[in-house]
């Protein structure tokens, strides 16, 4: 008999709501087997070329077949660093998975599972691969902590040199930090996924906002860095610039998630720091960041948590999982709204007044376009929080005049080589909001031009 797709245990959906424990729970080593059991093990693996870090997924899934986990563990670390956190925040139905054969006709192999088991592995039994890394003095900058600094940082060391990342925050991690829950991503599996890279040698400065507290130029005149690689991420977030936007009430999703994340503010009165949101709280948008936003409102205590979302159901952006989990933990989805107006009494807001929109033809992200009736709803809200994308933070640019960038703020790159000659920059700062592995790849891959720049030095 065809063995069906392991399903993940989850938490109970009405009591994980009080708490911010994770909600999947992982594979056992035996559904983990189980599930390896199902690939077809195909000639030309279309997995491997959807993974942006090209993981020889068929290689590992064969190991654990056989028993041989450590193994498997290490061939997934060799293009992978940080596997306990792709394996649980990935979009794999975007990537590996949604190129797996089975996907066709049926469910595909649980790749990203499979993954966070061989990474959870790892942290338990402190599995680490032995490597050999040679000094050759040279120093090297990483501006942010993130998934493309700590990639960037981890390959630089791996080829030698000497590398400091410096982090504007008190905490190293970036948006796997501040921004992802940990009800998705608990913050112990991020610091050890971390404290591998130290063990590299790699150095971590905190509290250091490079622009403000030392400047690029300073970097490389003063402090004798040879190449410096920026991976500031996208932490400005995009405004509606509707009416009432600034009352009390209405929150920035990154804002919201820091306050509740790094500030912890989730644990008031314990800590002094509370995010006052109310009972009815609206959510704007349908990605990732929106569906942590109303689910993080949820287990603050909100009663009512809806989406305000201008497409439909299958236009949403957000990760399935995340999608579903909102929807078994009672999130509404109040589909076709787009907010035109916030109105408060004296500057609370008290609704949120959208316009009804229709799906029109396709655009150029291939989903329908959404398109305004003329007809309008009122809801009425105690909060609100917007979580329509974010851009880099202008901080580095207006310190760097000759740092090139585009009108949304994003550094303007040729092989990731900035405007400046030395400086090389990856991850959401070039391409925008996107995902931790494509922003690791990037971290990755800048190290290969870096490394070549260097040497041309000599
Ligand atoms: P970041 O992770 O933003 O890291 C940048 C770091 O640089 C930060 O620590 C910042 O403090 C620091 N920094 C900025 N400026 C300076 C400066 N001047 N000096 C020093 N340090 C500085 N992606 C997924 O793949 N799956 C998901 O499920 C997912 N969920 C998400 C949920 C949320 C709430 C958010 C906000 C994003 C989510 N993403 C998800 C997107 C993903 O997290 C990002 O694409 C990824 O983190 C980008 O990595 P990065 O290294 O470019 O930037
Ligand atoms: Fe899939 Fe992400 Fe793992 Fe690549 S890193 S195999 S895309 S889960």
């Amino acid at each position: 008999m065809k063995q069906s797709r392991i399903k993940m245990n989850v938490l109970d959906s009405v009591k994980r709501q009080s708490n911010f424990e994770e909600v999947a729970c992982g594979f056992t080593l035996d559904e983990s087997k189980l599930e390896a059991s199902r690939c077809l093990d195909c000639k030309n693996p279309r997995c491997v070329d959807a993974c942006p870090v090209h993981i020889d997924i068929p290689k590992f899934i064969k190991e654990i077949l056989s028993n041989d986990i450590e193994n498997a563990y290490f061939t997934l670390y060799n293009d992978n660093i940080l596997p306990a956190i792709c394996g649980r925040v990935c979009p794999q139905e975007k990537q590996c998975e949604g190129a797996c054969i089975l996907n066709v006709k049926g469910e595909s192999v649980s790749i990203g599972a499979l993954e966070r088991y061989l990474g959870d592995y790892a942290l338990s039994n402190d599995l680490v691969k032995e490597e050999t890394i040679s000094n050759n003095g040279i120093k090297i900058a990483v501006v942010g902590s993130g998934p493309s600094g700590i990639s960037n940082a981890a390959s630089m060391r791996r080829l030698g040199y000497d590398v400091t990342v410096y982090e504007a925050l008190h905490e190293y991690g970036g948006v796997l930090k501040y921004g992802i829950p940990d009800f998705r991503l608990p913050k112990t599996i991020v610091e050890q996924e971390i404290n591998k890279v130290k063990d590299l040698g790699v150095k971590f400065e905190k509290n250091v906002l490079i622009g403000k507290s030392i400047t690029i130029d300073q970097l490389k005149e003063d402090y004798d860095y040879k190449a410096v690689f920026i991976g500031s991420g996208a932490g400005l977030p995009s405004a509606l610039n509707i009416a009432g936007e600034n009352f009390s009430g209405v929150y920035y999703a990154n804002e919201f998630l820091t306050r509740v994340n790094l500030m912890k503010s989730r644990d008031f009165p314990h800590n002094p720091t509370p995010v006052k949101i109310g009972s009815n709280v609206a959510v704007v948008g349908g990605g990732n960041v929106a569906m942590d936003a109303a689910r993080t409102a949820k287990r603050l205590g909100a009663k009512n948590v809806f989406i305000l979302y201008r497409r439909d159901m299958e236009s949403l952006p957000a990760r399935l999982e995340e999608i579903h989990h909102a929807i078994e933990e009672d999130i509404d989805f109040r589909l076709l709204r787009n907010p035109v107006e916030f109105i408060g009494e004296n500057y609370i807001v008290k609704r949120v007044k959208c316009e009804i929109m229709e799906l029109g033809e396709k655009d150029s992200s291939g989903r329908r376009r959404p398109m305004p009736t003329g007809n309008y709803i009122t809801f009425d809200i105690d909060s609100c929080i917007i979580s329509i994308g974010q851009k880099p933070n202008p901080i580095l640019k207006k310190s760097t005049l000759d740092l090139e960038t585009d009108k949304w703020g994003r550094i303007v790159v040729n092989d990731f080589q900035t405007s400046i000659p030395g400086v090389f920059a990856g991850g959401d700062v070039v391409s925008g909001a996107a995902t931790v592995i494509l922003a690791m790849g990037a971290g990755k891959d800048a190290s290969i031009y870096m490394d070549k720049y260097i040497k041309n030095l000599q």
